[in-house]
Protein backbone atom coordinates (compact mmCIF):
# COMPACT_ATOMS: atom_id res chain seq x y z
CA UNK A 1 0.00 0.00 0.00
CA UNK A 2 1.32 3.03 -0.75
CA UNK A 3 1.89 5.69 1.99
CA UNK A 4 -0.06 8.33 2.51
CA UNK A 5 2.65 10.64 0.73
CA UNK A 6 2.71 8.79 -2.30
CA UNK A 7 -0.88 9.31 -2.79
CA UNK A 8 -1.12 12.83 -1.69
CA UNK A 9 1.38 15.05 -3.26
CA UNK A 10 3.53 17.19 -0.87
CA UNK A 11 3.59 20.21 -2.71
CA UNK A 12 0.03 21.01 -2.35
CA UNK A 13 -1.30 24.42 -4.41
CA UNK A 14 -2.54 26.97 -2.96
CA UNK A 15 -6.51 27.74 -1.72
CA UNK A 16 -8.33 29.29 -3.81
CA UNK A 17 -11.01 30.97 -1.74
CA UNK A 18 -14.47 29.18 -1.33
CA UNK A 19 -13.65 25.02 -1.41
CA UNK A 20 -13.05 25.53 2.12
CA UNK A 21 -16.45 26.54 3.06
CA UNK A 22 -18.16 24.51 0.66
CA UNK A 23 -16.32 21.43 2.36
CA UNK A 24 -17.65 22.84 5.39
CA UNK A 25 -20.98 23.01 4.37
CA UNK A 26 -21.38 20.05 2.80
CA UNK A 27 -19.86 17.99 6.30
CA UNK A 28 -22.06 20.01 8.53
CA UNK A 29 -25.19 19.20 6.38
CA UNK A 30 -23.98 15.79 6.99
CA UNK A 31 -23.63 15.43 10.37
CA UNK A 32 -27.12 17.42 10.85
CA UNK A 33 -28.76 15.26 8.80
CA UNK A 34 -27.56 11.79 9.14
CA UNK A 35 -25.32 11.45 12.60
CA UNK A 36 -27.50 13.83 14.30
CA UNK A 37 -24.71 15.68 15.74
CA UNK A 38 -24.70 19.32 16.12
CA UNK A 39 -22.00 21.15 13.46
CA UNK A 40 -21.89 24.41 14.47
CA UNK A 41 -18.17 24.77 15.58
CA UNK A 42 -16.20 22.77 12.56
CA UNK A 43 -12.60 22.73 13.53
CA UNK A 44 -10.92 22.96 9.41
CA UNK A 45 -7.91 21.45 11.38
CA UNK A 46 -9.59 18.42 13.27
CA UNK A 47 -9.83 14.87 11.88
CA UNK A 48 -13.11 13.94 10.11
CA UNK A 49 -13.25 10.69 12.18
CA UNK A 50 -13.16 12.75 15.74
CA UNK A 51 -16.07 15.49 14.07
CA UNK A 52 -18.26 11.74 13.48
CA UNK A 53 -17.63 11.23 9.59
CA UNK A 54 -17.58 7.60 8.70
CA UNK A 55 -17.07 5.74 5.24
CA UNK A 56 -20.66 5.99 4.18
CA UNK A 57 -20.50 10.30 4.75
CA UNK A 58 -17.36 10.30 3.02
CA UNK A 59 -18.83 8.66 0.17
CA UNK A 60 -21.93 11.03 0.37
CA UNK A 61 -20.21 13.75 1.11
CA UNK A 62 -17.26 13.12 -1.99
CA UNK A 63 -20.31 12.71 -4.21
CA UNK A 64 -21.65 15.97 -3.33
CA UNK A 65 -18.50 17.79 -3.85
CA UNK A 66 -17.97 16.02 -7.09
CA UNK A 67 -21.69 17.31 -8.37
CA UNK A 68 -21.26 20.69 -7.38
CA UNK A 69 -17.65 21.23 -8.59
CA UNK A 70 -17.56 19.38 -11.49
CA UNK A 71 -13.95 17.28 -9.55
CA UNK A 72 -13.74 14.29 -9.60
CA UNK A 73 -12.69 12.88 -6.36
CA UNK A 74 -11.17 9.77 -5.51
CA UNK A 75 -11.89 8.69 -2.46
CA UNK A 76 -9.22 6.54 -2.03
CA UNK A 77 -7.45 9.74 -1.52
CA UNK A 78 -10.07 11.34 0.31
CA UNK A 79 -9.22 8.87 3.16
CA UNK A 80 -6.00 10.08 3.45
CA UNK A 81 -6.47 13.51 4.05
CA UNK A 82 -7.00 13.93 7.32
CA UNK A 83 -9.12 17.53 7.24
CA UNK A 84 -11.44 20.10 5.63
CA UNK A 85 -7.85 22.16 5.43
CA UNK A 86 -6.33 19.07 3.58
CA UNK A 87 -9.44 18.39 1.67
CA UNK A 88 -9.70 21.33 0.08
CA UNK A 89 -6.09 22.20 -0.77
CA UNK A 90 -6.26 19.15 -2.57
CA UNK A 91 -9.35 20.32 -4.26
CA UNK A 92 -7.78 23.34 -5.49
CA UNK A 93 -5.40 21.75 -7.27
CA UNK A 94 -7.73 20.09 -9.39
CA UNK A 95 -8.90 20.79 -12.84
CA UNK A 96 -12.85 20.81 -13.32
CA UNK A 97 -12.69 17.50 -14.24
CA UNK A 98 -16.26 16.12 -16.49
CA UNK A 99 -17.22 12.59 -15.60
CA UNK A 100 -16.64 11.49 -19.09
CA UNK A 101 -13.49 9.89 -20.88
CA UNK A 102 -10.58 12.26 -19.77
CA UNK A 103 -7.38 11.57 -20.24
CA UNK A 104 -5.82 14.63 -17.60
CA UNK A 105 -3.66 13.17 -14.71
CA UNK A 106 -4.30 13.20 -11.50
CA UNK A 107 -1.81 15.10 -9.35
CA UNK A 108 0.46 11.93 -8.68
CA UNK A 109 0.52 11.06 -12.37
CA UNK A 110 -2.67 8.46 -12.74
CA UNK A 111 -5.22 8.75 -14.85
CA UNK A 112 -8.40 10.71 -14.25
CA UNK A 113 -10.73 7.79 -15.38
CA UNK A 114 -11.72 4.39 -14.14
CA UNK A 115 -11.88 1.51 -16.53
CA UNK A 116 -15.49 1.97 -17.15
CA UNK A 117 -16.13 5.80 -17.63
CA UNK A 118 -15.53 4.87 -20.99
CA UNK A 119 -19.32 3.89 -20.98
CA UNK A 120 -20.39 6.90 -18.55
CA UNK A 121 -22.50 9.76 -20.75
CA UNK A 122 -20.84 13.67 -20.22
CA UNK A 123 -22.78 14.24 -17.61
CA UNK A 124 -21.43 15.71 -13.89
CA UNK A 125 -23.30 12.32 -12.19
CA UNK A 126 -21.62 9.40 -11.86
CA UNK A 127 -23.14 6.16 -13.02
CA UNK A 128 -23.49 3.85 -10.08
CA UNK A 129 -21.02 1.47 -11.87
CA UNK A 130 -18.50 4.30 -12.20
CA UNK A 131 -19.42 4.98 -8.39
CA UNK A 132 -18.32 1.42 -7.18
CA UNK A 133 -15.50 1.23 -9.48
CA UNK A 134 -14.21 4.41 -7.78
CA UNK A 135 -14.83 2.47 -3.81
CA UNK A 136 -13.16 -0.65 -5.41
CA UNK A 137 -9.85 1.64 -6.29
CA UNK A 138 -8.58 1.04 -2.89
CA UNK A 139 -9.31 -2.84 -2.60
CA UNK A 140 -7.65 -3.19 -6.05
CA UNK A 141 -4.39 -1.15 -4.68
CA UNK A 142 -3.75 -2.93 -1.93
CA UNK A 143 -4.68 -6.40 -3.61
CA UNK A 144 -1.81 -5.34 -6.27
CA UNK A 145 0.69 -4.64 -3.33
CA UNK A 146 0.15 -7.85 -1.98
CA UNK A 147 -1.43 -6.30 1.59
CA UNK A 148 -5.08 -6.98 1.44
CA UNK A 149 -5.71 -8.90 4.75
CA UNK A 150 -9.79 -9.24 4.42
CA UNK A 151 -11.37 -12.84 4.06
CA UNK A 152 -8.88 -14.57 5.00
CA UNK A 153 -9.45 -18.11 4.04
CA UNK A 154 -9.12 -20.46 6.91
CA UNK A 155 -8.81 -23.88 6.17
CA UNK A 156 -8.47 -26.03 9.37
CA UNK A 157 -8.87 -25.47 13.29
CA UNK A 158 -6.45 -27.00 15.86
CA UNK A 159 -7.26 -25.15 18.99
CA UNK A 160 -5.78 -21.61 19.15
CA UNK A 161 -4.44 -22.81 15.96
CA UNK A 162 -5.59 -22.53 12.43
CA UNK A 163 -3.82 -23.10 8.64
CA UNK A 164 -4.56 -20.19 6.48
CA UNK A 165 -2.53 -19.41 3.13
CA UNK A 166 -1.38 -22.50 3.27
CA UNK A 167 0.76 -22.09 7.14
CA UNK A 168 -0.16 -22.65 10.23
CA UNK A 169 -0.81 -19.76 12.21
CA UNK A 170 -1.42 -19.03 15.88
CA UNK A 171 -4.65 -17.21 15.59
CA UNK A 172 -4.73 -13.72 17.44
CA UNK A 173 -7.69 -12.02 16.26
CA UNK A 174 -11.22 -14.10 17.65
CA UNK A 175 -13.41 -13.07 19.06
CA UNK A 176 -14.32 -16.47 20.39
CA UNK A 177 -12.77 -15.61 24.19
CA UNK A 178 -13.35 -18.90 26.04
CA UNK A 179 -12.02 -21.00 23.58
CA UNK A 180 -15.71 -22.75 22.67
CA UNK A 181 -15.47 -23.49 19.04
CA UNK A 182 -14.26 -27.05 19.26
CA UNK A 183 -15.88 -27.96 22.64
CA UNK A 184 -16.96 -31.62 22.09
CA UNK A 185 -20.24 -30.74 24.16
CA UNK A 186 -21.39 -27.64 21.79
CA UNK A 187 -20.55 -30.10 18.79
CA UNK A 188 -22.80 -32.78 20.11
CA UNK A 189 -25.46 -30.31 20.79
CA UNK A 190 -25.37 -29.12 17.44
CA UNK A 191 -25.25 -32.26 15.81
CA UNK A 192 -28.21 -33.89 17.97
CA UNK A 193 -30.09 -30.83 16.43
CA UNK A 194 -29.83 -31.48 13.29
CA UNK A 195 -30.61 -35.25 13.71
CA UNK A 196 -33.60 -34.43 15.22
CA UNK A 197 -34.58 -31.28 13.26
CA UNK A 198 -32.78 -31.14 10.30
CA UNK A 199 -30.39 -28.25 8.89
CA UNK A 200 -32.84 -25.26 8.42
CA UNK A 201 -36.10 -24.39 9.89
CA UNK A 202 -39.70 -24.45 8.41
CA UNK A 203 -39.71 -20.22 8.04
CA UNK A 204 -40.03 -17.46 10.92
CA UNK A 205 -40.46 -17.73 14.10
CA UNK A 206 -44.18 -16.39 14.49
CA UNK A 207 -44.92 -18.74 11.50
CA UNK A 208 -43.88 -22.08 11.64
CA UNK A 209 -39.91 -21.26 12.14
CA UNK A 210 -40.06 -21.78 16.25
CA UNK A 211 -39.12 -25.54 17.80
CA UNK A 212 -39.00 -26.62 21.58
CA UNK A 213 -34.55 -25.70 21.13
CA UNK A 214 -35.73 -21.70 20.26
CA UNK A 215 -38.05 -21.72 23.52
CA UNK A 216 -34.92 -23.26 25.54
CA UNK A 217 -32.77 -20.94 24.40
CA UNK A 218 -35.34 -17.88 24.98
CA UNK A 219 -35.97 -19.47 28.55
CA UNK A 220 -31.83 -20.65 29.42
CA UNK A 221 -31.09 -16.24 27.68
CA UNK A 222 -33.26 -14.76 30.34
CA UNK A 223 -32.11 -16.97 33.05
CA UNK A 224 -28.23 -15.87 32.41
CA UNK A 225 -29.18 -12.96 31.78
CA UNK A 226 -31.34 -12.11 35.30
CA UNK A 227 -34.13 -11.07 33.33
CA UNK A 228 -38.18 -11.90 32.84
CA UNK A 229 -38.06 -12.92 28.99
CA UNK A 230 -36.02 -13.21 25.77
CA UNK A 231 -35.82 -13.06 22.27
CA UNK A 232 -33.29 -14.44 19.78
CA UNK A 233 -32.70 -12.90 16.38
CA UNK A 234 -30.74 -14.72 13.32
CA UNK A 235 -27.72 -12.27 13.74
CA UNK A 236 -26.05 -9.88 16.40
CA UNK A 237 -26.08 -6.86 13.25
CA UNK A 238 -29.99 -7.66 12.90
CA UNK A 239 -30.33 -7.67 16.40
CA UNK A 240 -29.10 -4.09 17.15
CA UNK A 241 -30.98 -2.98 13.74
CA UNK A 242 -34.44 -4.60 14.51
CA UNK A 243 -34.66 -3.80 18.36
CA UNK A 244 -33.15 -0.12 18.52
CA UNK A 245 -35.67 0.58 15.18
CA UNK A 246 -38.32 -1.12 16.76
CA UNK A 247 -38.40 0.61 20.53
CA UNK A 248 -37.95 4.36 19.37
CA UNK A 249 -39.57 6.17 16.17
CA UNK A 250 -39.61 9.55 14.75
CA UNK A 251 -41.27 10.98 17.62
CA UNK A 252 -38.48 9.99 20.43
CA UNK A 253 -34.61 10.40 20.67
CA UNK A 254 -31.86 7.94 20.77
CA UNK A 255 -28.53 8.82 22.68
CA UNK A 256 -25.73 6.53 22.05
CA UNK A 257 -21.68 6.57 22.75
CA UNK A 258 -19.54 7.86 20.01
CA UNK A 259 -17.63 5.38 19.77
CA UNK A 260 -21.19 2.56 20.10
CA UNK A 261 -20.61 -0.59 16.87
CA UNK A 262 -21.51 0.03 13.35
CA UNK A 263 -25.11 -2.34 14.19
CA UNK A 264 -25.61 0.40 16.94
CA UNK A 265 -25.40 3.16 14.81
CA UNK A 266 -27.69 1.99 11.59
CA UNK A 267 -30.41 0.71 14.29
CA UNK A 268 -30.60 4.48 15.52
CA UNK A 269 -30.07 5.95 12.25
CA UNK A 270 -33.22 3.05 10.80
CA UNK A 271 -35.45 4.25 13.55
CA UNK A 272 -35.98 7.88 12.38
CA UNK A 273 -35.49 9.22 16.42
CA UNK A 274 -33.68 12.12 16.36
CA UNK A 275 -30.19 10.74 17.06
CA UNK A 276 -27.63 12.05 19.07
CA UNK A 277 -23.81 10.91 20.16
CA UNK A 278 -22.20 11.76 23.41
CA UNK A 279 -18.57 11.92 24.23
CA UNK A 280 -16.68 8.44 24.84
CA UNK A 281 -17.17 7.61 27.89
CA UNK A 282 -18.16 10.93 29.01
CA UNK A 283 -20.80 11.40 31.34
CA UNK A 284 -21.24 14.92 31.55
CA UNK A 285 -21.77 14.97 27.52
CA UNK A 286 -24.55 12.20 28.46
CA UNK A 287 -26.25 14.53 30.76
CA UNK A 288 -26.47 17.20 28.13
CA UNK A 289 -27.70 15.27 25.73
CA UNK A 290 -30.33 14.00 27.90
CA UNK A 291 -31.58 17.57 29.00
CA UNK A 292 -31.52 18.39 25.48
CA UNK A 293 -33.67 15.39 24.52
CA UNK A 294 -36.33 16.17 27.68
CA UNK A 295 -38.91 15.49 27.20
CA UNK A 296 -39.06 13.77 24.94
CA UNK A 297 -39.11 9.85 25.36
CA UNK A 298 -35.85 8.30 25.26
CA UNK A 299 -33.46 5.39 24.36
CA UNK A 300 -29.74 5.47 25.52
CA UNK A 301 -27.77 2.76 23.81
CA UNK A 302 -24.24 1.57 24.55
CA UNK A 303 -21.49 -1.09 24.55
CA UNK A 304 -20.79 -2.58 27.54
CA UNK A 305 -17.21 -3.53 26.11
CA UNK A 306 -16.00 -1.24 22.82
CA UNK A 307 -14.93 -3.63 20.13
CA UNK A 308 -12.19 -1.90 18.67
CA UNK A 309 -10.24 -0.46 21.94
CA UNK A 310 -11.50 -3.04 24.70
CA UNK A 311 -12.38 -0.37 27.43
CA UNK A 312 -15.50 -0.96 29.52
CA UNK A 313 -18.40 1.54 29.80
CA UNK A 314 -18.61 3.26 32.74
CA UNK A 315 -21.53 2.81 33.49
CA UNK A 316 -23.01 3.13 36.89
CA UNK A 317 -23.57 6.89 36.49
CA UNK A 318 -25.79 6.29 33.54
CA UNK A 319 -28.03 4.18 35.21
CA UNK A 320 -28.48 7.04 37.34
CA UNK A 321 -28.82 9.39 34.83
CA UNK A 322 -31.34 6.92 32.73
CA UNK A 323 -33.29 6.95 35.97
CA UNK A 324 -33.42 10.30 36.67
CA UNK A 325 -34.24 11.39 32.98
CA UNK A 326 -37.06 8.00 32.77
CA UNK A 327 -34.54 7.34 29.77
CA UNK A 328 -34.68 3.10 28.62
CA UNK A 329 -30.88 1.93 29.03
CA UNK A 330 -30.38 -0.41 26.49
CA UNK A 331 -26.37 -2.17 26.57
CA UNK A 332 -24.69 -4.58 23.81
CA UNK A 333 -23.40 -7.33 25.58
CA UNK A 334 -21.34 -8.81 22.40
CA UNK A 335 -18.34 -8.73 24.27
CA UNK A 336 -18.82 -8.74 28.01
CA UNK A 337 -21.04 -11.74 27.79
CA UNK A 338 -18.54 -14.84 29.21
CA UNK A 339 -16.22 -12.42 29.82
CA UNK A 340 -17.22 -9.54 32.47
CA UNK A 341 -17.76 -10.44 35.85
CA UNK A 342 -16.48 -13.91 38.00
CA UNK A 343 -18.96 -16.17 36.53
CA UNK A 344 -19.02 -14.61 33.38
CA UNK A 345 -22.39 -12.94 33.50
CA UNK A 346 -21.48 -9.78 31.86
CA UNK A 347 -21.66 -6.22 32.68
CA UNK A 348 -24.23 -6.19 35.37
CA UNK A 349 -22.00 -9.11 37.31
CA UNK A 350 -18.99 -6.82 36.74
CA UNK A 351 -20.66 -3.43 38.43
CA UNK A 352 -22.86 -5.70 40.76
CA UNK A 353 -26.37 -4.17 39.88
CA UNK A 354 -29.61 -5.29 40.51
CA UNK A 355 -31.72 -7.06 37.81
CA UNK A 356 -33.39 -4.12 36.86
CA UNK A 357 -30.64 -1.55 36.77
CA UNK A 358 -30.70 -2.12 32.69
CA UNK A 359 -33.42 -2.40 30.51
CA UNK A 360 -32.93 -4.26 27.52
CA UNK A 361 -29.68 -6.71 27.48
CA UNK A 362 -28.79 -7.27 24.25
CA UNK A 363 -25.75 -9.81 22.97
CA UNK A 364 -24.53 -11.92 19.97
CA UNK A 365 -24.18 -15.39 20.06
CA UNK A 366 -21.61 -14.89 17.60
CA UNK A 367 -18.63 -14.62 20.03
CA UNK A 368 -17.89 -16.08 23.26
CA UNK A 369 -20.99 -18.62 23.04
CA UNK A 370 -19.24 -19.86 19.49
CA UNK A 371 -22.67 -19.64 18.05
CA UNK A 372 -24.19 -17.43 15.67
CA UNK A 373 -27.14 -15.27 15.99
CA UNK A 374 -28.39 -12.41 18.60
CA UNK A 375 -30.68 -11.81 21.32
CA UNK A 376 -32.21 -9.72 23.63
CA UNK A 377 -32.89 -10.09 27.26
CA UNK A 378 -35.90 -7.71 29.60
CA UNK A 379 -39.19 -6.80 31.19
CA UNK A 380 -41.75 -9.12 29.04
CA UNK A 381 -43.15 -6.11 28.51
CA UNK A 382 -40.17 -5.23 26.34
CA UNK A 383 -39.96 -8.85 24.64
CA UNK A 384 -43.62 -9.26 23.89
CA UNK A 385 -43.73 -5.96 21.76
CA UNK A 386 -40.30 -6.77 19.95
CA UNK A 387 -41.31 -10.41 19.22
CA UNK A 388 -44.84 -8.70 17.69
CA UNK A 389 -43.29 -5.28 15.85
CA UNK A 390 -39.64 -6.28 15.03
CA UNK A 391 -39.24 -6.40 11.36
CA UNK A 392 -36.20 -7.78 11.16
CA UNK A 393 -37.52 -10.65 13.90
CA UNK A 394 -41.08 -11.04 11.90
CA UNK A 395 -39.84 -11.23 8.55
CA UNK A 396 -37.01 -13.47 8.75
CA UNK A 397 -36.19 -16.77 9.29
CA UNK A 398 -35.55 -18.74 12.34
CA UNK A 399 -31.80 -19.13 13.70
CA UNK A 400 -31.32 -22.94 12.34
CA UNK A 401 -31.85 -25.09 14.98
CA UNK A 402 -27.61 -26.28 14.91
CA UNK A 403 -27.11 -22.52 16.58
CA UNK A 404 -29.74 -23.16 19.08
CA UNK A 405 -28.62 -25.63 20.50
CA UNK A 406 -24.77 -24.66 20.34
CA UNK A 407 -25.99 -21.23 22.15
CA UNK A 408 -27.52 -23.48 24.88
CA UNK A 409 -24.49 -25.73 25.46
CA UNK A 410 -22.27 -22.58 25.49
CA UNK A 411 -24.04 -21.02 28.17
CA UNK A 412 -23.81 -24.71 30.05
CA UNK A 413 -20.70 -24.81 30.19
CA UNK A 414 -20.08 -21.20 31.19
CA UNK A 415 -21.80 -22.30 34.37
CA UNK A 416 -20.33 -25.38 34.70
CA UNK A 417 -16.69 -24.58 33.88
CA UNK A 418 -15.46 -20.95 35.77
CA UNK A 419 -11.83 -22.18 35.24
CA UNK A 420 -11.97 -21.05 31.54
CA UNK A 421 -13.19 -17.59 32.73
CA UNK A 422 -9.81 -17.27 35.43
CA UNK A 423 -7.67 -18.42 32.38
CA UNK A 424 -8.71 -16.06 29.73
CA UNK A 425 -8.09 -13.07 32.78
CA UNK A 426 -4.49 -14.85 33.87
CA UNK A 427 -3.69 -15.05 29.94
CA UNK A 428 -4.78 -11.70 29.53
CA UNK A 429 -2.59 -9.92 32.30
CA UNK A 430 0.41 -11.96 31.30
CA UNK A 431 0.22 -10.88 27.52
CA UNK A 432 -0.35 -6.70 28.60
CA UNK A 433 2.88 -7.10 31.27
CA UNK A 434 4.36 -8.53 27.72
CA UNK A 435 3.19 -5.96 25.65
CA UNK A 436 3.85 -3.14 27.89
CA UNK A 437 7.24 -4.56 28.85
CA UNK A 438 8.08 -4.27 25.04
CA UNK A 439 6.85 -0.84 24.84
CA UNK A 440 3.97 -1.18 22.74
CA UNK A 441 1.35 1.59 23.00
CA UNK A 442 -1.87 -0.44 24.08
CA UNK A 443 -4.34 2.37 23.75
CA UNK A 444 -7.07 1.50 27.23
CA UNK A 445 -7.91 -1.60 26.94
CA UNK A 446 -9.34 -3.47 30.06
CA UNK A 447 -10.32 -6.31 28.46
CA UNK A 448 -9.28 -9.07 26.16
CA UNK A 449 -10.01 -6.70 23.48
CA UNK A 450 -6.09 -5.42 22.67
CA UNK A 451 -5.25 -3.03 20.36
CA UNK A 452 -1.80 -2.86 19.23
CA UNK A 453 -1.67 1.02 18.26
CA UNK A 454 0.32 1.33 15.27
CA UNK A 455 0.53 5.07 14.48
CA UNK A 456 0.26 4.62 10.20
CA UNK A 457 -1.87 2.78 8.05
CA UNK A 458 1.44 1.71 6.49
CA UNK A 459 3.30 0.29 9.75
CA UNK A 460 -0.34 -1.31 10.12
CA UNK A 461 -0.15 -3.17 7.13
CA UNK A 462 3.51 -4.10 7.34
CA UNK A 463 2.82 -5.13 10.81
CA UNK A 464 0.62 -7.49 9.75
CA UNK A 465 2.28 -9.07 6.80
CA UNK A 466 5.24 -9.39 9.01
CA UNK A 467 3.27 -10.97 11.85
CA UNK A 468 1.70 -13.37 9.44
CA UNK A 469 5.01 -14.51 7.96
CA UNK A 470 5.92 -15.48 11.04
CA UNK A 471 2.90 -16.88 11.61
CA UNK A 472 0.29 -14.95 13.81
CA UNK A 473 -2.42 -14.68 12.63
CA UNK A 474 -3.57 -10.29 13.15
CA UNK A 475 -6.14 -8.22 12.21
CA UNK A 476 -5.19 -4.64 10.49
CA UNK A 477 -7.74 -1.85 11.38
CA UNK A 478 -7.71 1.32 10.25
CA UNK A 479 -9.97 4.15 9.14
CA UNK A 480 -13.12 4.17 8.91
CA UNK A 481 -13.53 1.38 11.27
CA UNK A 482 -11.08 3.77 13.43
CA UNK A 483 -10.02 6.92 13.68
CA UNK A 484 -7.76 8.38 10.84
CA UNK A 485 -4.94 8.89 13.35
CA UNK A 486 -5.54 5.67 15.23
CA UNK A 487 -4.58 2.42 13.48
CA UNK A 488 -4.04 -0.91 14.93
CA UNK A 489 -3.69 -4.36 15.34
CA UNK A 490 -7.30 -5.55 16.94
CA UNK A 491 -5.72 -8.73 19.25
CA UNK A 492 -7.27 -10.65 21.39
CA UNK A 493 -6.60 -13.14 23.86
CA UNK A 494 -8.47 -16.10 24.54
CA UNK A 495 -8.49 -18.88 26.91
CA UNK A 496 -6.92 -21.53 24.50
CA UNK A 497 -4.12 -19.84 24.59
CA UNK A 498 -0.78 -21.27 27.11
CA UNK A 499 1.51 -19.47 27.89
CA UNK A 500 4.15 -20.69 25.42
CA UNK A 501 1.60 -19.33 22.55
CA UNK A 502 1.68 -15.66 24.21
CA UNK A 503 5.40 -16.04 24.48
CA UNK A 504 5.40 -16.68 21.03
CA UNK A 505 2.72 -14.08 20.15
CA UNK A 506 5.06 -11.31 21.96
CA UNK A 507 8.34 -12.59 20.22
CA UNK A 508 6.62 -11.94 16.65
CA UNK A 509 5.23 -8.86 17.52
CA UNK A 510 8.22 -7.83 19.19
CA UNK A 511 10.39 -8.64 15.82
CA UNK A 512 7.92 -6.99 13.70
CA UNK A 513 7.43 -3.96 15.74
CA UNK A 514 11.52 -3.40 16.13
CA UNK A 515 11.55 -4.09 12.20
CA UNK A 516 8.71 -1.26 11.62
CA UNK A 517 10.43 1.30 14.42
CA UNK A 518 7.06 1.10 16.42
CA UNK A 519 9.29 0.17 19.14
CA UNK A 520 13.17 0.45 20.01
N1 LIG B 1 -22.42 -5.58 18.57
C1 LIG B 1 -21.08 -5.53 18.72
C2 LIG B 1 -20.51 -4.70 19.82
C3 LIG B 1 -20.24 -6.24 17.86
O1 LIG B 1 -18.92 -6.17 18.00
C4 LIG B 1 -20.83 -7.01 16.82
C5 LIG B 1 -19.99 -7.83 15.84
N2 LIG B 1 -18.68 -7.63 15.81
C6 LIG B 1 -22.22 -7.03 16.70
C7 LIG B 1 -22.99 -6.31 17.59
C8 LIG B 1 -22.89 -7.81 15.61
O2 LIG B 1 -22.94 -9.15 15.97
P1 LIG B 1 -22.95 -10.35 14.90
O3 LIG B 1 -21.54 -10.49 14.40
O4 LIG B 1 -23.37 -11.52 15.72
O5 LIG B 1 -23.90 -10.01 13.83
Amino acid sequence: MPATSTLVPAAILKRKPGTRELIREKIATWLRKEAGLPADAIDDDAPLSTLGVDSLGMATISCELERDTGKRLRLEVLYDLENINQIAEYMDQMAVTPIAPTDAPLPNGEATTSPMSTNVPASLEPSLLDHYELLNRRVRTLKEHQLYFFETEISKHDGAWVEAEGRRMLMLGSYEYLGLLEHPHLKQAAIRAIEEFGTGHHGARLLTGTTTLHRQLEQKLAQFMRAEESIVFSSGYVTNLATISTLVDRDCCVIGDQWNHASIVDGCRMSGAEFMVFEHNNIDSLAAKLEAAAPRRTLVVVDAVFSMDGDIIDLPPIVDLCKKHRALLMVDEAHSLGVLGKTGHGIQEHFGFDDDAIDVKMGTLSKTLASSGGFVAGREEIITFLRHHARGYIFSGALPTSQTSTAIAALEVIEREPLLIRRLWGNLDYYLHGLRELGFDIGRTETPIVPVMTKTEAITLEMTRLCREQGLLVVPVAFPAVPLNAPRLRTCISSLHGQSEIDFALDVLATAGRKTGLIG
